[in-house]
Formats: structure tokens, sequence, C-alpha cells
């Protein structure tokens, strides 16, 4: 069996309001600071500033004293290019998690734009079809391991880590070893083919990676 690895939205990825809000279950009234309000203000996905109750969930339980600025749950990728301009412009550190399973927190950085890619959840499963020579899967970055294996038909595998809450971004960027698939697979980024990438100047790029 062959395994495509489709990536999309390999950097940051959802639809929102206009103004800085928290979550409906959030009580407090926390003030957004105005590189947060100003985030709000160009993106569809929701921002959330009440950053002392946010549910983070961290693989690492030491990265849970950490707290950015404020969050985006981005609604896509024209949400994270958003982001990436936006702390360019307040020149503020931006931060990125996927499954958030980083051992050394590098997924969060203090007082920092943080991106929270489990919004981008989004899994599809190509036949092999059209020329293609296997199964292709399609992924947000927000999807963990177990996600993607429930998503699968039966006879598919991917090479995929040990722990099933490892996030797709952070795997298939630069991980994905599986002490027997890798032996004959090789590691979970060598099967990725394309992803969707949002550069440095808050660009927007689709990447083929020529490995189909
Ligand atoms: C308990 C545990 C078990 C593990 N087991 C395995 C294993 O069996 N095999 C294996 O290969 N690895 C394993 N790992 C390591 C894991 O693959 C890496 O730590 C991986 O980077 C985690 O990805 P994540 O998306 O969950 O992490 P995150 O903490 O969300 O991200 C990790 C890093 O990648 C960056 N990043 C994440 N998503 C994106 C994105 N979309 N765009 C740009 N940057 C991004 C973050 O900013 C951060 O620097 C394990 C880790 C843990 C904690």
């Amino acid at each position: 069996m062959s395994l495509w690895l489709l990536l999309p939205a390999g950097l940051l990825l959802l639809l929102g309001a206009a103004t800085c809000h928290r979550a409906a279950r959030y009580s407090a009234d926390v003030p957004c600071p105005s590189a947060c309000a100003a985030l709000a203000a160009s993106t569809t996905g929701p921002v959330t500033c009440d950053v002392e109750r946010y549910a983070f969930g961290w693989g690492n339980r030491i990265c849970e004293g950490i707290l950015p600025l404020c969050v985006l749950r981005p609604a896509g990728a024209e949400d994270v290019a958003a982001a990436v301009r936006t702390a360019r412009e307040h020149d503020l550190p931006l931060s990125v998690r996927s499954g958030g399973h980083s051992y050394t927190c590098n997924s969060v950085k203090p007082g920092s734009l943080h991106v929270d890619l489990r919004s981008l959840d989004a899994v599809t499963v190509h036949p092999a079809a059209g020329g293609r020579a296997g199964t292709e899967l399609t992924t947000g970055a927000g999807n963990n391991m177990r996600q993607l294996l429930d998503a699968l038909p039966a006879g598919l595998m991917i090479v995929h880590g040990q722990c099933p809450t490892v996030g797709a971004g952070g795997l298939f960027l630069h991980g994905g070893y599986h002490t027997s698939l890798t032996l004959k697979y090789g590691r979970g980024n060598d099967t990725v083919t394309a992803m969707e990438v949002v550069t440095a100047n808050g660009l927007g790029l689709g990447l083929g990676l020529g490995l189909g």
C-alpha cells in the first residue's frame, strides 16, 4: 500500500466576528489589547482574550503556565495570514500550535499572538484515481493521529507516531517516527506530497512536494 498524505493548511489555518470576543462559557469581562482587537477585526475565526481560562490542553503540562496575549482559532488560511501580518505590524511574537505535544513548549510563547489550529480539523480521504498512484488523505493541521486513524477506511494506514493525541501539524512537519511503519514507509513527514502554507510575510502558498 502506498500512502500519499496531503497536508493542506500546513501552517496555520475558520470564521467570526468583527469584534474581539470570548467563547460563551467565559464569564469574565477581559478587554482585548489593541493588537488582539485589530486581529479580531481582520479575521473570521474567533479571537479569545480571556487566556487564563482558555482550554489549551497541552500534551506537556509544564506548558500550562505560559500565557499568550490572545488566541485566534482560525477559520482558514486567510485568518492565519492575518495573524502573521498583525504580529509583524505590532512587533509581537507569534506562536502556533497543532496538537500541543511539543516537549519544549515551543508551540506557545508568552505575550504572543497565539494561533490554535485545532479549529482546522477537516479530513478527506481521496481514493486512488485520476493518475494518482495511491490513496491520499487531506487533513487540516489541527487533527490529531486518533482523528486521522478514525477517518481511514479499513485496510489503509498512515505513518503515525505512538501517541494518539500528537497533532498533524507538528508530526508531519518534523516528526512521524513509528517503530514498525517507519521501517517500511519512512517517517510521516516523508509521506507528505503537498501542503498549503502561510509564509512569514503573511502570504498563502500551495506547495507541491513532488513526491507522488
Ligand atoms: C507523549 C508524546 C509522544 C510522542 N510520540 C512520538 C512518536 O511516537 N513519534 C514521533 O515522531 N513523534 C512523537 N512525539 C513528538 C511529536 O511528533 C512532536 O513533538 C510533534 O512536533 C508534535 O506535534 P504537535 O502538533 O502535537 O505539537 P505542537 O506542540 O502543536 O507543535 C510542535 C512544534 O511545531 C510547530 N507547529 C505545529 N503545527 C504547526 C503548523 N501547522 N505550522 C507551523 N508550525 C507548526 C509548533 O509551533 C511547535 O514549534 C511525541 C511527543 C509526545 C509529547
